[in-house]
């Protein structure tokens, strides 16, 4: 049985766990697991950019104001100051790693002089009242990916196990003492049980401090923009330890992705609403205007209702977007990845529109944390998608997501350094290595594919934009039915990856559902038929999940 020691264990290689691994590495060694290649991750697939505040005629008010509006009053305050506050220093450490973001015309020619300070070209996205976007044309993602990935494989305090997932966590139960006073058994954090997909061996990595980093969970549904990794591991893994969850009901489906059988989640940048383009039906008429005064630039929430509303009277497999009245160099200029991409799929934007529906993006809700990541389970950090912190209450803001992985990962990373100097560790007693007696090799796949398959769509069904109380409780008798099955499967068959994540979109989902039907009534992203009014008076709060482990 390996085991493996070491101060920080950080799981998942997005924005989030790499820029941790950087700024905590100075002080501990580092285990940096991820369930397959380093750069499997949602941050790669970012395209629009970072928001952050470094416009003439932007402000941190306009900003803190724009994500308070976005989050339909369920942002925590404090965070959204702090996270927008802290924006432009990130921006900065990224450039000073190497990160090329577009720069202005006027700034490229003095890029070489010493006083240089970038003058970034910034887009405009859905929900923004300025220029905000930091962008690397529309890679954004793997821009930054690519130089913390270089920086990270640099580094020999990291230790890089790629191909490595991660199964449940390591919890123990100890006795803590703060100050004189022995308070009560807590549990805590030990590190994780992670299988090693090339040889098969469930793996112990024992850590001081263990982080959370596992991004989002767009493969609870059957259409997403999310890559594959995306099943939520993170949350269903600090749920089953016994950390708090929240606001699971407010997932947030990008309106646009392009429609065609072979663009599995390809998605169509926000930022070409940004930059002019327009929504419209098959006869090439707009709609936005019908359903908000921002019309093409309304938040996401309302143009994804806006499509399915389309699309549900209609009867028609998908609704338009149309850039083409743009000047052509400029949109292969401003959006050379789209452009190629598109062109491989038969769709020349610069001529034509585009076919698109929504998709499953992004997950708005989360593990609960404080603003230094650290979640209730002691030990337990979550930063990145998977964490809840309160910057994006009910609706997430366009391009507000890497930004606060980035502002996380620095606080996190701040007080992971503390606690490493400051707790005591003396007493930790080895976790038992992982036991698989009695497990044989499955010989029923099938169970796997086909609740993998259900599940999705499902959820996609009954759980997607528009939600029903009768939806909601079809979808509970089928998530119940599909646990227990998953269940029996689990104990009786050595784990695999695809059990590993079955069982974990079964656990997402299965939170989605309770915290969808908990909610009764509609607000940011959640949208309930039969609720379909805010009411702050009851329901301006978070909903609140931890397990129970009596009985
Ligand atoms: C198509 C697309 C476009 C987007 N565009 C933007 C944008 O323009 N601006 C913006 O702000 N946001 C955007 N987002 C959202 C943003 O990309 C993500 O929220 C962000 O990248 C999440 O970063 P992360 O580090 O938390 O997670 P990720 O980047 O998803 O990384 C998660 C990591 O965890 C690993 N992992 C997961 N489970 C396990 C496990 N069990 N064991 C081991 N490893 C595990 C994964 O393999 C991966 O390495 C976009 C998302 C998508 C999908």
């Amino acid at each position: 049985m390996t085991q493996i020691k070491t101060d920080f264990l950080i799981i998942g290689s997005g924005i989030a766990g790499l820029t941790f691994a950087l700024k905590v590495a100075e002080f501990g060694d580092v285990a940096l697991v991820t369930k397959k290649g380093i750069m499997d991750s949602n941050t790669s697939q970012a395209q629009g950019g970072i928001a952050s505040v470094f416009g003439k005629l932007d402000s941190f008010d306009l900003h803190i104001q724009d994500t308070l509006d976005s989050g339909d009053g369920l942002c925590n305050r404090d965070v959204v100051e702090m996270v927008v506050k802290n924006g432009p220093d990130r921006i900065r450490e990224l450039i000073d790693l190497g990160v090329h973001f577009n720069l202005k015309e006027k700034s490229l020619s003095s890029a070489g002089s010493s006083d240089f300070e970038p003058d970034l070209d910034l887009g405009r996205e859905g929900g923004h009242s300025q220029k905000r976007i930091v962008h690397a044309h529309d890679m954004t993602g793997r821009e930054v990916e690519r130089v913390l990935v270089d920086h990270v494989k640099d580094n020999h305090r990291i230790h890089l196990f790629e191909n490595h997932i991660a199964i449940d966590l390591i919890t123990i139960s100890t006795r803590l003492k703060r100050g004189t006073i022995t308070t009560t058994h807590e549990d805590y954090c030990c590190g994780a049980y992670v299988l090693d997909r090339q040889t098969n061996e469930v793996k112990t990595f024992c850590a001081k401090i263990t982080l959370l980093a596992t991004g989002g969970a767009g493969k609870v549904y059957l259409y997403t923009s999310n890559p594959d990794i995306a099943t939520g591991d993170g949350i269903a893994m600090a749920y089953r330890a016994g950390a708090t969850v929240a606001n699971l009901e407010f997932v947030q489906f990008h309106p646009t992705c392009l429609y065609h059988p072979d663009a599995k989640n390809f998605l169509i940048s926000e930022a070409l609403r940004g930059e002019g383009a327009i929504l419209v039906d098959a006869s090439g008429l707009p709609f936005m205007e019908k359903y908000d005064p921002k019309k093409d630039l309304a938040c996401r929430d309302v143009v994804a209702r806006a499509i399915d509303a389309e699309l549900k009277k209609s009867g028609a497999d998908s609704v338009f977007l149309d850039i083409s009245h743009k000047n052509s160099d400029f949109i292969k200029d401003r959006f050379p990845n789209l452009y190629q991409k598109c062109l491989t799929f038969g769709f020349d934007m610069t001529k034509e529109p585009l076919p698109v529906v929504p998709a499953a993006h992004y997950m708005c809700g989360g593990i609960a944390t404080d603003m230094f990541g650290k979640t209730d389970l002691h030990r337990l950090y979550a930063i990145g998608e998977t964490a809840c912190t309160g910057l994006h209450g009910a609706n997430r803001l366009a391009s507000n997501s890497l930004i606060e992985a980035l502002v996380y990962a620095h606080t996190a990373a701040q007080s992971a350094v503390k606690d490493i100097h400051t707790l005591d560790f003396g007493f930790t007693p080895d976790p038992p290595p992982w036991d698989e007696v009695g497990t044989t090799d499955s010989d029923e796949g099938i169970m796997v594919s086909q609740n993998w398959d259900e599940i999705r769509r499902f959820m996609w069904n009954y759980v997607g934009i528009v939600r029903s109380n009768k939806r909601l409780e079809r979808a509970k008798r089928r998530i119940e039915i599909i646990q227990q099955e998953i269940r029996d499967y689990y104990w009786d068959f050595k784990v695999s990856a695809d059990l590993i994540e079955l069982r974990n979109i079964a656990m997402v989902a299965e939170l989605i559902i309770k915290c969808a039907g908990h909610r009764k009534e509609s607000r940011g992203l959640h949208y309930n038929i039969e609720f379909p009014h805010r009411d702050d008076q009851r329901w301006q709060k978070d909903t609140i999940l931890r397990r129970s482990f009596l009985g």
